[in-house]
């Protein structure tokens, strides 16, 4: 075995370390790994090593292998308040031992009513953390099974200076930590010492550690109350002391309660769920709206697979006729299927006719595989290939090879497939679901979704959105723990799910539905109607569409026209480029479905964090602010011109408009104008059309009045104009709950943005996610918005509570937002508008602890 390899020390499920429930080990503090949910109580020595650390609570151990590298296994997550109740150490600080001796066995039942989370991170520690070349996640494993794999050589810890110990300062702590110096401390230790120019030794009866390793910190075995001396040297040594001073002194916050609010249930010792009654996970709202139901858990269908084959041309053929056959159940299942569902099997028939899977699995088969087991490899090979790119979207896009992978394997092992039988009302709980499952599934009769795993643009999201169920996906693993049967109320309003709540809340809930759905069949009923305020201010509500199915749904709910055309989508999941006839065809129909109403082309929105494999981009450290948006189209022209003439040639000429994204300034403009003109001498086009650029850079919202003299509209981005203003990535799941664009900063950026237009007579819609929510529409109305640009779906809903509303009441919600210091401000202030006009959120809310 290398040195460089670890085996997995538990029997569960490995998962991205992002979805542990605690900031220290999500956002990788004490270093790289995965996470495993544990489904037996014996963690195992993953390699060959020596017993580095093993606290008195037997929760967590450290193992230094041979070469130097510590690996710390962290048993769930706040078991070190446990006080090492239901653990049992199999070994002794200091001990050798070989990869798979059992280290320390737990009691599985007790932990999971006690702790939030199981989850347990396996994690090399250091800083900077080993490179992995290999990470095992997103699967079941045992024992044993190949876990990770690293190459970096191991960090060194610096040696203090000469001359440190003579002029260092000195400074005496009683620990207050209610566990003393465990791993949540340590690792923040390191981080509130990042940037400091200083050498800080903490040193504890007779031994000392270096403040900046976390290994070495936790060695020390400090407990409450203990006292400690901190030593630091170097030009930052006195900010270095008031720091770490600082964090050893104040009583630890529990970490992990603004990530997972999950109630600890009471310990009865029949109960085996880590969410008790009245408990709550937080998930992402995928597809918006209220549930009650009981549970349906569906469990994953594993698929056995012998790895030798019988005989290469045997086995080549069962794959060619296994594939065959999942191809023609396609193509049979897409007559006569529309919308996204029929998107859905378009994506997966492209998957199965993908060349480079089928020569991957024949050379597999070549080396003497089954069938079954080369088509299980390369798509598992390419899962990862697409995990590797740290793009949400492109990840999300695994979940068809998975479906692909099951496909193929029932057809080659002779199985059938299970289809997932939910009883009508019923919220169905899985860790992932398949699109096939899905559309598999009487969707008619299902209450809700709720998925451990998942994001929300994967394609369940958005075939949840279509059907118009409630959907929480990225619950994360306690969702797994829910039994069949529990009662739950499945609030994809406010991203919670709240398990076996009490009466009043279910009463609640139940009537909550049954007046939105009275209160949504009334707004569809008048959603054909022009949009106007209740003082008859005319608002435009237009919609966002990826395809034409999104322009049909949108008209049925009484769009008035097309804000944003996300053409993107149209370039992604090919193998190559879609050419000017294709995407000409594409906005033909696109623009017919919408029956002359207006259409805005946004130019491709790509590059950076939407990679396409056939537009390679140079490697960039900080995607978001690299190539993206119009600054990839100027990168290569040919493409922007393509698409140029391809909007142009739209009949009837003026129904679309060209929207630019990502524009920080009028010489983007002004070289895009020059394209323009160029693409109308070319297809002979004589009239001018419209022309806006997207402000979601806080660079555009300052120079709208410089831009108002190139452009003929504005549409605010809200999305990335939030990410940019905050500096928080619109696509990390910790920040998720804090990424709110109803934060003042970016509401004074609109404001500002709105009254430029204003004062140079230019219109100014809204694109971005805060159109579509309804807390944040009459705020961006009051704020000088004239349009609007939502998802399909709660047009209805935008368009009917607009008609309740005067511009006086919509200006005077506009400035008490800006007054307000915070988006949880503005949030509180938007709560109580709702509870005063009897909006439905607010009545569940107040039962609900
Ligand atoms: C936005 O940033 O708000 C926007 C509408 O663009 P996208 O979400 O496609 O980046
Ligand atoms: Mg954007």
């Amino acid at each position: 075995m290398s040195e460089r390899v670890l085996r997995s020390p538990l029997r569960g499920w490995s998962a991205p370390l992002e979805e542990v429930p605690d900031p220290v080990f999500a956002g990788r503090m004490l270093g790289n790994g995965v996470a495993i949910d544990p489904l037996e109580g014996t963690l195992y020595a993953p390699c060959d090593g020596q017993v580095a650390l093993l606290p008195a609570t037997r929760h967590a151990i450290t193992l230094r292998t041979a070469t130097g590298t510590d690996i710390l296994m962290h048993i769930g997550i706040d078991t070190v308040g446990l006080g090492g109740e239901g653990f049992e150490a199999c070994v002794t600080a200091g001990q050798a031992v070989r990869s798979g001796d059992p280290l320390i066995r737990f009691d599985l039942d007790r932990l999971t009513r006690r702790v939030p989370s199981l989850l347990t991170p396996v994690l090399l520690l250091g800083s900077p953390a080993p490179q992995l070349t290999r990470r095992i996640q997103n699967c079941a494993v045992n024992v044993g099974d190949l876990l990770l794999e690293w190459a970096a050589p191991q960090a060194v810890v610096a040696e203090a200076p000469a001359g440190y110990e003579e002029a260092a300062l000195t400074r005496s702590v009683r620990v207050a930590l209610e566990h003393g110096i465990h791993a949540r401390p340590a690792a923040q230790a390191a981080a509130a010492l990042k940037g400091l120019c200083a050498q800080v030794q903490v040193h504890f009866q007779g031994r000392s550690a270096d403040a900046r390793s976390a290994t070495g910190l936790m060695t020390l075995g400090v407990r409450r109350d203990d006292a400690v001396e901190l030593r630091a040297g170097g030009a930052d040594a006195a900010a270095a002391l008031e720091a770490l001073a600082g964090l050893l002194s104040k009583p630890e916050p529990n970490a992990h309660r603004a990530v997972s609010r999950i109630a600890a249930a009471p310990a009865s010792a029949a109960s085996k769920a880590p969410v008790g009654a009245g408990g709550a996970l937080r998930g992402v709202v995928a597809s918006r709206g209220l549930a009650v139901g009981p549970a349906a858990v569906l469990r994953r269908q594993e698929i056995a697979v012998a790895e030798p084959g019988s005989g290469i041309d045997a086995e080549a053929v069962a794959l060619r006729r296994a594939c065959a056959q999942v191809q023609a159940a396609l193509e049979r299942s897409l007559d006569g299927t529309r919308g996204a569902a029929a998107e859905i099997i378009t994506a997966h028939l492209a998957l199965i006719e993908d060349p480079a899977l089928h020569s991957s699995a024949l050379a597999l088969i070549g080396q003497g595989k089954s069938a079954a087991f080369a088509w299980r490899a390369v798509i598992r090979q390419s899962i990862e290939a697409l995990r590797a790119l740290e793009d949400g979207r492109m990840a999300e896009r695994a979940d068809d090879l998975i479906d692909l992978e099951q496909q193929v394997l029932l057809v080659l092992t002779g199985q059938s497939a299970a289809v997932p039988s939910v009883a009508s009302g019923a919220i169905l709980i899985a860790h992932e679901l398949l699109p096939s499952q899905l559309v598999g599934l009487e969707t008619g009769t299902l209450a809700g979704i709720c998925l451990a795993a998942g994001g929300a643009t994967s394609h369940v999201s958005i075939l949840a959105a279509a059907a118009g169920i409630p959907a929480l996906v990225a619950l994360g693993a306690a969702l797994e723990h829910i039994r069949e049967g529990t009662t739950l109320v499945l609030d994809a309003e406010r991203g919670e799910l709240l398990v076996d709540p009490g009466a009043a809340t279910l009463d609640a809930a139940r009537r909550q539905i049954a007046r939105t759905a009275e209160r949504r069949a009334r707004e569809r009923l008048s959603a054909q109607r022009e949009c106007r305020l209740a003082d008859g201010t005319r608002i435009e509500v237009l919609a966002n569409l990826g395809s034409l199915a999104d322009a049909e749904l949108a008209v049925r709910n009484g769009a008035e026209g097309c804000g944003l055309l996300r053409t993107e989508f149209l370039f992604l999941e090919r193998q190559t480029a879609p050419d000017e006839a294709e995407q000409r065809a594409e906005y033909q129909r696109i623009a017919t479905a919408l029956a002359g109403r207006p259409l805005t082309v946004r130019t491709l929105d790509i590059g950076g964090d939407k990679p396409i494999p056939y537009l390679p981009l140079p490697a960039e450290e900080n995607p978001a602010l690299g190539l993206r948006g119009i600054r990839t189209s100027l990168w290569r022209e040919a493409l922007l011109d393509e698409q140029l003439r391809a909007v142009l040639a739209v009949e009837p000429p003026g129904q679309c408009r060209l929207l630019l994204p990502m524009i920080t300034d009028v010489t983007e403009i002004r070289i895009v104008r020059a394209h323009l003109e160029d693409a109308c001498r070319r297809i002979g086009r004589t009239a001018a059309v419209e022309l806006g650029v997207m402000i979601e850079t806080p660079a555009s919202a300052l120079m709208v009045d410089s831009l108002a003299r190139e452009v003929d509209f504005f549409s605010i981005g809200t999305n990335d104009l939030t990410q940019y203003t905050l500096a928080m990535d619109r696509g990390h799941s910790l920040l998720a709950a804090r990424l709110d664009g109803l934060h003042p900063a970016v509401l004074r950026l609109i404001a500002r943005t709105a009254e430029a237009a204003h004062a140079r007579g230019r219109r100014t819609a809204v694109c971005g996610g805060l159109a579509s929510d309804p807390q944040a529409v009459p705020i961006l109305v009051g704020l000088g918005v004239h349009e609007l640009s939502c998802v399909p779906a709660v047009i209805p809903q935008v368009k009917a509570l607009l008609a309740t509303l005067t511009l006086e009441q919509c200006r005077e919600r506009a400035a008490s937002a800006l007054a307000q210091d915070s988006a949880e401000a503005v949030r509180a202030r938007c709560a109580a508008w709702d509870e005063a006009a009897g909006e439905p959120a607010a009545a569940l809310r107040s039962v609900q602890p």
